[in-house]
């Protein structure tokens, strides 16, 4: 309402504004709720919210696309992106009633065209809110609203103060003055002067004296990247490999390219030869890498190679590091950037290149919120910027395969190591005609140690080489189950369908109450201490069932590292995550390893990912083939994957290895072909399977799944959602079932799966049934989630 008290200036801009309003200019705005539409807000009543208001500009500008405002929802203030400028409301709320935006928060538009592209198009194929898409894609302090420049807050002394100024008494202000006055005329970066021991308490002080400022220094524009180090001569295929990017990048246009290698066979020493044209043309390079392990590794070998400048993306990194990141892509001040799964989703001023690294990881599919895929995003990155592609893996997925079969990605081989190294030949140890080697315990009782004599053999003759031996174990704890053998009772999760896992350094600590010593549930971190008597029936009689990597460390130290029964001693170096929880672990395990020295590690899946350990000969795995026989369709492979790239640890040196698979099932087709034909004809088989069974890739699948208090809600749920489909629809429906796991955490799941012939159907259907199935009557008190190509179910 106009005030009776306006100032005739004041006056003239009001009648713009109306004349503005008069255009109905209102805005659409995304909002991070669960709901799928934007908001139309008008215009503020306050002209000073609106960007670049200035008194003696007339020109109003509006909040551009893009950009952040804060608005009233509800009983809530929200902040959202406007994604759209309209002159009439697509509501039928009268404009009056249209209530107006609070504040803009930015002048300019912080997600360019081709990010809000991608929220549309991540929203579309996802079937997921567009304003919860954008949640995703922002950083936390940029979702905040806080300002995407609060990072680099410069402070320097005025440059008319000089000591003379400032005579006082306060000794501690005198002191952080006199610490900014050691960086100069310009100052320093807010970061880095509170590392040195300044107080933001004292930095205040001092401006309100008069006698300090702060100030945004702008970022230098970056300088042209450098070869810090002369790139290696390719062998005949990575020539062909790198020949293959470099030409999609010189002609810009989009290609995606499966790299096909195996391991050790010298991928990163494409990419970076790839990467080297991109950079001279003056464009950003993202890398995508499957763990946050990996990133010190990783960034040590592109650092080598390139003076650039490097940012490391995470989900380790707190929310300034965050921002920070995210504005250096932003800005186009970051050339490399190796980031873990959602680096995908940030913004690039000027992308010339995405690597994704080990292509065929499971980490790269998100499993809540946006349950996306890293390397579809990616590839769906490279389309739209009309840039090269690269998946990189030694294993590559049944999905890449059948895109190399359709010609949408172009395959590259790398089929040899460099220079002598060989891969390392695979072997079976058949575990059934074969007795497991029994060890003497201190009192005299046996025991049986999971290992064969043939497997002891080979590792102390490895031992005895000088070499190391890495032995893979994807089972972290002392065993998995804790059994009475008197009446059977087993120690389970009361909140999961999950045997709790027991704990304890060695069988000495077992009935120890002592913080090493317990049980715990691997998917709800429940714990309980070991109980001494069975809680059913009284015996004693309680038992470790099964081995973890604790076990196998213990009886391996049995064996080779007990001077009663061993000549020599050789380290058990244990490598999971109860192992490697500290900050510095890492670093010492890595220490421990790279002195050389003959040794023992036991790893879970941890290991089985890039690490280089050049002195490691010989690879076992005492039962990796297990998920052989699960029952998730998807199983075979990743257990294939996961056994080809912990054998690739073997060999990497000058000296080559080899791989022992002991097993109880030598005679398992897959298994066999596995290890005589390798991974491809593996896969490759796999792929028939699915065809004839009409299973993904050679179908698309989504996942609905249902959680709630009680298993009978969340079936009847599913079932009156199957009852909405539209007729006709051509779909399979499978379910509902009760979800592999269905009690979790003490909320129950099931689940139900559509499966389409051609994704356009599975599409349409989705478009016109989920967000109904969302608001049934029976899905009220639930949580409804859809995932589109779920990787296993
Ligand atoms: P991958 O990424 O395929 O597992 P890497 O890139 O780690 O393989 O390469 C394995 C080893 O081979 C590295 O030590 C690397 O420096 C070396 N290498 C790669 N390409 C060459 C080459 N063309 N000539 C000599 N050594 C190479
Ligand atoms: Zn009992
Ligand atoms: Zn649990």
């Amino acid at each position: 309402m106009l005030s009776l008290f306006v100032s005739p200036s004041l006056f003239l801009f009001h009648i713009d504004l109306i004349k503005l309003r008069s255009l109905f200019m209102l805005v659409q705005v995304a909002l991070p709720v669960p709901l799928y539409r934007v908001f139309d807000y008008s215009l503020p009543s306050d002209i000073s919210a609106l960007p670049n208001a200035s008194p003696n500009n007339s020109s109003i500008q509006l909040p551009q696309i893009g950009s952040r405002v804060e608005v009233s929802f509800g009983r809530q203030t929200l902040i959202g992106i406007v994604v759209a400028h309209i002159a009439q409301a697509d509501t039928s709320v009268p404009l009056n009633k249209l209530k107006p935006i609070n504040k803009c928060l930015d002048a300019e538009s912080i997600l360019d065209n081709s990010l809000l592209k991608l929220a549309y198009w991540l929203a579309r194929y996802y079937h997921y809110p567009l304003g919860e898409v954008l949640a995703v894609i922002l950083p936390t302090l940029v979702r905040q609203g806080k300002p995407l420049d609060l990072l680099i807050t410069h402070w320097r002394i005025l440059p008319h103060i000089t000591d003379d100024d400032f005579r006082t008494n306060a000794k501690k202000q005198k002191q952080q003055f006199d610490m900014l006055k050691l960086h100069g005329q310009h100052g320093a970066s807010e970061d880095v002067l509170l590392l040195e021991g300044m107080e933001r308490a004292f930095l205040k002080t001092l401006e309100d004296k008069g006698l300090i400022e702060r100030y945004i220094q702008p970022k230098q524009a970056p300088t042209s990247v450098k070869l810090a180090k002369m790139p290696l001569d390719l062998n005949e295929e990575q020539q062909l490999a790198v020949a293959a990017i470099v030409a999609a990048h010189e002609s810009k246009c989009y290609t995606g390219f499966l790299l096909n290698g195996i391991t050790g066979s010298g991928k990163t020493e494409v990419y970076l030869q790839a990467m080297q044209a991109v950079l001279e043309a003056g464009k950003q390079v993202l890398i995508l890498v499957p763990e946050i392990g990996l990133t010190p590794q990783t960034r040590a070998r592109f650092a080598s190679r390139f003076a650039a400048h490097i940012v490391l993306l995470h989900s380790g990194m707190n929310n300034t590091h965050r921002l920070q990141g995210w504005q250096d892509c932003r800005t186009g001040h970051a050339q490399i950037i190796i980031g873990t799964r959602s680096a995908v989703l940030y913004p690039f001023a000027d992308l010339g290149l995405i690597v994704v690294d080990e292509a065929h990881d499971g980490s790269y599919k998100q499993q809540d919120t946006l349950r996306y895929h890293a390397a579809d995003v990616a590839l769906y990155r490279g389309f739209q910027a009309k840039i090269p592609v690269v998946l990189g893996t030694a294993t590559p997925s049944l999905e890449h395969l059948k895109l190399v079969d359709e010609g949408k990605l172009v395959e590259c081989q790398l089929s040899t190591r460099p220079g002598n190294a060989k891969p390392a030949p695979m072997q079976l140890i058949d575990a059934r005609l074969q007795s497991t080697h029994q060890q003497t315990q201190d009192d005299g009782a046996r025991y049986d140690t999971g290992l064969t004599d043939a497997l002891i053999g080979a590792i102390r003759q490895t031992l005895e080489a000088g070499d190391q031996v890495l032995i893979f174990l994807n089972r972290r704890g002392y065993a998995p189950v804790l059994l009475c053998e008197a009446c059977g009772w087993q120690a389970d999760c009361p909140r999961c369908d999950a045997h709790l896992t027991v704990h304890y350094n060695n069988q000495a600590q077992r009935s120890n109450y002592s913080s090493n010593s317990y049980l715990k549930c691997h998917h709800c971190d429940w714990q309980a201490y070991i109980p001494t008597v069975c809680p059913d029936c009284g015996s004693q009689n309680l038992d470790a069932k099964g081995m973890g990597t604790t076990r196998l460390s213990e009886n391996l130290h049995a064996i080779f590292a007990n001077p009663q029964t061993s000549k020599a001693l050789y380290p058990i170096i244990q490598i999971d995550r109860d192992t490697t929880r500290r900050k510095d672990s890492w670093e010492n395990i890595y220490q421990r390893i790279n002195a050389g020295n003959p040794a023992i590690l036991v790893g879970t899946q941890m290991v089985a990912k890039g690490h280089h350990f050049p002195n490691v000969t010989l690879v076992c795995l005492p039962n990796a083939d297990r998920g052989f026989l699960s029952a998730d369709f998807r199983s075979p492979e990743h257990t294939a994957q996961l056994m080809i790239q912990v054998a690739g640890r073997a060999g990497r040196g000058d000296k080559s290895g080899r791989v022992l698979i002991q097993t109880l099932q030598p005679d398992n087709a897959l298994l066999l072909k596995l290890v005589k034909d390798g991974y491809l004809s593996f896969a490759r088989e796999l792929l028939q399977e699915r065809k004839m069974m009409g299973l993904p890739p050679h179908s698309h699948a989504a996942l609905i799944r249902c959680e709630g208090k009680t298993l009978a809600a969340t079936t009847q749920a599913l079932k009156d959602a199957i009852a909405v489909l539209p007729t006709g629809h051509n779909l399979a429906v499978l379910g509902p079932i009760d979800a592999p796991m269905s009690k979790k955490n003490s909320r129950y799941h099931a689940q139900l799966l559509l499966l389409a012939k051609d994704r356009q159907q599975l599409h349409h259907v989705l478009n016109h049934w989920w967000q109904p199935v969302l608001t049934l009557p029976s899905a009220k008190y639930l949580k409804l989630t859809l995932d589109i190509d779920p990787v296993g179910w």
